[in-house]
């Protein structure tokens, strides 16, 4: 029995966890779920997979969980702040940690997840862009196994040899497929007046609100490349990214004989959700076959860079100083978050992270005290420029 810590259960990536998880009592028990606020529907959860603990950071969403579950008779203990999660993450009974927070606000937690020596399930790319480095030598140094469950990163670790020394001799380039989004046949000059439902409704994925503007814009995939540099250890130059709008090649990888391994799969984040958690078995994900015969045809082509320009962010940020991405992601995280409020337009998404990329000086980035630090310079520059729009 390995017992998992769901970090961010209320959310789309925490929920299809628990689906999988549901599909296999014998071989995994629900030890730790926590969300943000949603008590509700985290109430739900506890009673029906009764975990040791539950947490939530804010505070009288815990309060009115805690007096639920007891008026329920439940045993599941209510812990509250995000200290919580960082310690459940961390807690010497749990196994696998499903770190599905989103945004850097789930770095903490996976961090010590990673010092901890646990089996990452990561979700939380964020957690990589902003703190790569650092991230991977707390996985190194705490001996555990990090397994991404990004669907592009899940397929890229399925196409590559087990033995990592072979990786650098052996593989040519990685190809990250996206889907395009919902505007990747409108026109141009409509993407000014996109609405956050409009950004919000992906053709192929249903997922929460800030990875569903990501996508739209393309963000998404900057944060991607980002990701797959550390996870992988692969140079910018040598991923790619290519739009395939079915969403059914995961991603690939080139091999210098000229061969392209790819895994394919219908859009179903369950497929890497399972296996992560069965690694390096297989199991059960309750994802739906794929019938290539319905599907009919799988399409490629290049991004265009004047409709995306967000993606080309991603490689300005890799060649700049160590600190660039996690500035990146803040202004992203600022922009994103003032989109959806209904303060900046769609398009303007891109002016704010460019912007504040150019403008904030990272100095030296030494430790996550320092990361913490630019995050916050990011995020305060990023709102400068998001305020100026909104004058
Ligand atoms: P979501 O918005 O649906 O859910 C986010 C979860 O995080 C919720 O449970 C919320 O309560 C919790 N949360 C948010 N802020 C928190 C905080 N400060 N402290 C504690 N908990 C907090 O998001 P999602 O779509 O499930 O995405 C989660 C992560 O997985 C993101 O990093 C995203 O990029 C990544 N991801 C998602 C998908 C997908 O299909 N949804 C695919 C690939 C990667
Ligand atoms: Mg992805």
């Amino acid at each position: 029995m390995k017992r998992v810590a769901i970090l961010g259960s209320t959310g789309s990536i925490g929920q299809n966890t628990l689906e999988v998880l549901a599909l296999h009592p014998d071989r995994f028990e629900v030890f730790a779920l926590g969300a943000k606020q949603r008590d509700d529907l985290l109430l739900e959860q506890c009673l029906r997979f009764q975990p040791r603990y539950a947490m939530l950071s804010d505070a009288a969403a815990a309060a009115r969980l805690r007096a639920a579950l007891q008026a329920c008779g439940s045993s599941t203990e209510v812990m509250q702040g995000d200290a919580a999660h960082t310690q459940l993450a961390a807690a010497a009974e749990t196994d696998i940690v499903m770190a599905a927070i989103v945004g850097a606000a789930g770095l903490a937690s996976s961090l010590a997840a990673a010092h901890a020596g646990k089996r990452v399930l990561l979700a939380n790319k964020e957690s990589l862009v902003v703190a790569g480095d650092l991230f991977m030598q707390a996985m190194r140094q705490g001996g555990g196994e990090l397994i991404p469950i990004d669907s592009e990163h899940s397929a890229i670790l399925q196409s590559l040899p087990d033995d990592r020394a072979h990786w650098a001799d052996t593989v040519r380039d990685m190809t990250l497929t996206a889907s395009g989004g919902p505007f990747r046949q409108l026109d141009p000059a409509a993407l000014h007046d996109i609405t956050p439902d409009q950004a919000c409704a992906h053709p192929n994925w249903s997922m929460g609100r800030k990875i569903s503007v990501d996508s739209a814009t393309m963000m998404n995939k900057a944060l991607e490349v980002i990701e797959a540099h550390h996870l992988f250890g692969m140079p910018a130059e040598k991923i790619r990214v290519l739009i395939h709008p079915q969403s059914i090649v995961h991603s690939m990888v080139g091999y210098r004989d000229g061969s392209v391994v790819a895994q394919l799969g219908a859009p179903d984040m369950r497929t890497p959700i399972a296996y992560g958690l069965a690694y390096p078995q297989r199991m059960a994900s309750g994802a739906s076959w794929l019938d290539l015969a319905r599907i009919g045809r799988l399409d490629f082509e290049q991004p265009d860079p004047q409709r995306f320009p967000g993606l080309g962010l991603a490689y300005a940020a890799l060649s700049m100083p160590v600190g660039a991405c996690a500035v990146l992601n803040a202004a992203n995280e600022q922009a994103v978050s003032a989109f959806l409020q209904g303060r900046i337009r769609f398009t303007e998404i891109y002016r704010v992270n460019a912007e504040t990329l150019q403008d904030v000086d990272v100095g030296r980035v030494h430790g996550l005290d320092d990361l913490f630090d630019l995050d916050a310079r990011a995020r305060a520059r990023a709102q400068f420029h998001i305020d100026a729009l909104v004058a």
